[in-house]
């Protein structure tokens, strides 16, 4: 018996999160789903988006399944999201995107990995006025930060037979923190003489991707280029609603998709639930149940192929 924590959030959140929990215990495997809630409509119950019984469980079972939660834009509500990932120290953010021959997409090969820091960066939320009309946002590395996340995805690529990992950044113009994270990059990758390795400026990566996805295997990238370039690559093999992710932490992980709210569909019973099933599959590769996942993963490939029951985005 696995004991998760799952989290629907909102929007559409309870829509895929129903939708993958079913799909999830049609494997077989016996899970104890131990539903929690998170997000805007708890502020008015409990004072805070995070209440404390849906944290406790999170620290208790150390793994989530979590749908996507609204943060409003600019107004000082901080993203329950960016609040997981720091306080239970999420650093890594991983999302495989592959191309699915049923999907119409314009790239036949894409199978690469994005592995996005998940902690620091302009995502630290060390924001504030500098008077009314100067604005100010601190962007921070640690070497620390960088080491791990890019240890992360040498490791990554070690064990699930990768060969290629490109480090990108934009160290030609922000020298110390960008440059710190090539550095480490750099001498990280002397220590896998067995993968190839380079590094790209993310807007030259950002124009590579879409000519030849097809090139690039792993990707590691400081917190908010990785964010960008993981809606990019999503773009490519047919967006979204079928791009999974984990949060992955040194004692605790937290699967989700890419996707957000989509409170324009919300509630309407369209939404694809791929991606958060997907995202059911990553999480039972690590409680190792890989036959699970495997069937799951054909299952949305024939369903795909038949074509009969897809959801309007694709
Ligand atoms: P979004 O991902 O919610 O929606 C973007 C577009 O994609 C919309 O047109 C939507 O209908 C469509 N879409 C998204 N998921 C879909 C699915 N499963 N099936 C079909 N179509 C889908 O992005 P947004 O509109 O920028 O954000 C809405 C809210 O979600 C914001 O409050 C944002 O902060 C939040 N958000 C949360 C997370 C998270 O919890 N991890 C991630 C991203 C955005």
């Amino acid at each position: 018996m696995h004991h998760i924590t799952l989290i629907p959030g909102d929007g559409i959140g309870p829509e895929v999160a129903d939708a993958a929990r079913r799909v999830l215990d049609a494997t077989g495997i016996s899970f104890n789903w131990e539903i929690r809630n998170a997000g805007a409509a708890q502020i008015a119950l409990h004072g805070t988006p995070l209440p404390e019984d849906t944290l406790a469980s999170v620290e208790k079972n150390r793994i989530a399944l979590k749908g996507p939660i609204t943060t409003p834009k600019g107004t000082g509500i901080s993203s329950v999201n960016v609040e997981l990932r720091k306080k239970y120290d999420l650093y890594a953010n991983l999302h495989p995107i592959k191309t699915y021959p049923a999907i119409p997409s314009k790239y036949d090969h894409v199978d690469l990995v994005i592995i996005r820091e998940n902690t620091e960066d302009l995502y630290a939320g060390i924001e504030f006025m500098v008077g009314t009309d100067t604005a100010q946002s601190i962007k921070i590395f640690t070497r620390k930060g960088c080491e791990r996340i890019v240890r992360f995805a040498f490791e990554y690529a070690l064990n699930n037979s990768r060969k290629k990992v490109t480090a990108v950044h934009k160290a030609n113009i922000m020298k110390c923190t960008d440059g710190m994270f090539l550095e480490v990059a750099n001498y990280i990758a002397k220590d896998y003489p067995t993968i190839e390795y380079e590094d790209m400026i993310v807007d030259a990566m950002c124009m590579r991707l879409v000519q030849y996805p097809e090139r690039y295997d792993v990707l590691v990238l400081p917190n908010l280029y990785g964010d960008i370039v993981s809606d990019l690559c999503a773009g490519l093999v047919g967006g979204i609603g079928v791009t999974p992710g984990a949060n992955i932490g040194t004692d605790i992980s937290i699967f989700e998709a890419i996707h957000g709210t989509a409170p324009d569909i919300a509630g309407k019973g369209i939404a694809n639930p791929i991606a958060l099933i997907l995202s059911g599959v990553m999480m039972l590769r690590l409680l190792n149940e890989v036959k699970a996942a495997e069937r799951i993963e054909q299952a949305i490939n024939k369903t795909l192929l038949e074509g009969k029951r897809l959801t309007f985005d694709l």
